[in-house]
């Protein structure tokens, strides 16, 4: 399967068409995720429907057509989809279908984006490594004893085994980037705000954010760019434009267009941070060499490298999971057997209640709802919520104060390359620590950029991550994007595919 970019330019070009590359698509899905378990749902009839029907309107186009007409796409199963399955990994909404489409969706399908089918992911999104799904786990295309990371492992793995071009995933605590990582792609968690929540299934409300996936940075900006924007379904989505402010010229791999590299890859006067409490004991040391390879890389490009400090990161990890399960327990209160999904019958309303969710609940949501309601009740809730709130504004105090000097921080996505399957066993702990970079810039509600700088000596991916301030996703692609000019990291598949 080809790059978003370079699928464009062939449909551009006549070369494919959008059947051919859905039907490539479907063909890649047949052959492969029986091994890699990314979906759990494919909708290969609607998808060909909807590809003749692009291509249809290509032909008798006088317009130019959308960029991202007749290219299939895969979203994450806590994103719902008319006329699909809307599972969130879990049991407790085996078989519910969506009678509406999230907004994100919508405006990637008004673009001209063929939706293929939902990918595997955590329960609903709680976890790193999509074993906590219901339905089984998602490999890692790189090593198939290995997670993909989480919870929108599926989304990366699709994208990373070449199933589809790009993918949509949610980042409540870092769900697209660490799987990016873990996977060798590109993935964005937006601004909070900046793409809508709508048709979202709920996690933790003041820190979702959905996003793409893609091979590129180019790739990323293209599916981001449809699919952000104020939508009056969703209250904390803002108006804000977005521009990119220079070119996204893919290099050819025959013949490089030297005006668009000088162009793209100049980073003259473009101020990078670098957290020292990022780099801390513990990280797996060929992430930290790749990731200060990296660095090295941009500084050749022109950028500015300053050692920045963001003093309470460490609280990042407590704060985070205190408040995310403590907004968990609240949105998952209406599943309860009645409104969506099947039913466990009961003696009563309350017995009813009682065992739908007892039963149809995994081990890691109903620990996140009791440590959650736990954290919201009477007499704990100034002790703990209150009190991780009031940090959350410190942490995010600690980025204005980072970004009053610098344009973009740099710094590592996970402490380590994908683990093995099982490793964390009955250690949730264990799974928390793999989110302690990812948490902060949910928690600031600042944009964050996965992309893969190198692999380690087992062959497996290893991710850095950008992050700039609120509303400026631009920054971080143009930085990512001269970044993939002049390394190839991005172009590596895995062996599978
Ligand atoms: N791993 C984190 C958690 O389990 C983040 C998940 C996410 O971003 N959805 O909560």
């Amino acid at each position: 399967m080809e790059t978003l970019t370079e699928a464009q330019k062939l449909l551009q070009r006549g070369e494919i068409s959008s059947r051919e590359l859905t039907q490539q698509a479907l063909n890649q899905i047949s052959a492969l995720d029986g091994k890699l378990h990314a979906f759990l749902h494919v909708d290969g009839d609607s998808a060909l429907e909807q590809a003749d029907a692009a291509d249809q309107k290509r032909k008798s186009a006088p317009e130019p057509v959308s960029p991202l007409l007749g290219i299939p796409l895969a979203v994450k199963d806590v994103i719902v989809v008319e006329g699909m399955p809307c599972t969130c990994g879990s049991r407790i909404l085996q078989g519910y279908r969506p009678p509406f489409t999230a907004t994100a969706v919508k405006r990637l399908q008004a673009a001209g984006m063929i939706v293929l089918g939902k990918t595997n992911t955590d329960e609903f999104a709680m976890g790193s490594s999509t074993e906590n799904s219901a339905y089984g786990v998602t490999h890692n295309p790189w090593d198939l004893t290995r997670v993909p990371g989480g919870s929108s492992g599926g989304s990366a793995a699709a994208v990373a085994a070449g199933l589809v071009p790009a993918a949509l995933g949610t980042d409540t605590g870092g769900s697209i980037r660490q799987p990016a990582s873990f996977c060798g792609v590109t993935g964005l968690k937006p601004t909070y705000g900046r793409v809508s929540r709508y048709g979202l299934v709920a996690y933790g409300s003041s820190l979702d954010c959905p996003g793409p996936f893609g091979r590129s940075a180019a790739d990323v900006a293209a599916v981001f760019s449809a699919m952000q924007g104020r939508d009056p379904l969703d209250a904390t989505s803002q108006d804000v434009p977005f521009a990119m402010n220079f070119p996204l010229a893919h290099r050819e791999r025959a013949g490089v267009r030297e005006k668009d590299v000088e162009t793209a890859t100049t980073l003259q006067g473009v101020k990078i941070g670098i957290p020292k409490e990022y780099f801390i004991s513990g990280i797996q040391p060929e992430v930290e060499e790749k990731v200060r390879t990296a660095i090295l890389s941009l500084k050749e490009l022109g950028a500015e490298i300053h050692e920045v400090s963001l003093p309470h990161t460490e609280y990042a990890l407590p704060v985070y999971y205190l408040l995310a399960p403590a907004e968990a327990s609240a949105n998952l209160a209406r599943f309860d057997g009645v409104r969506y999904g099947p039913r466990v019958e009961g003696d009563s309303m309350w017995d009813v209640f009682y065992k739908t969710r007892g039963e149809k609940f995994g081990d890691e949501v109903t620990r996140r709802i009791m440590l959650g309601t736990y954290a919201l009740s009477a007499g704990y809730y100034d002790a703990f919520y209150g009190q991780a709130q009031k940090v959350r504004t410190l942490i995010k105090r600690d980025f204005e104060q980072v970004f009053a000097k610098v344009d973009a921080i740099a710094c590592p996505v996970a402490p380590t390359a994908a683990f093995k399957i099982g490793a964390h066993g009955d250690d949730p702990l264990a799974m928390y620590l793999e989110d302690v970079f990812t948490l902060p810039a949910n928690l600031a509600g600042v944009p964050g950029l996965a992309f893969p700088v190198g692999f380690d000596q087992a062959g497996l991916p290893v991710g850095m991550q950008l992050m700039g301030r609120h509303f400026d996703e631009a920054a971080l692609f143009r930085l990512a994007h001269a970044y993939q000019q002049v390394t190839d990291w991005h172009l590596a598949k895995p062996g599978i595919s």
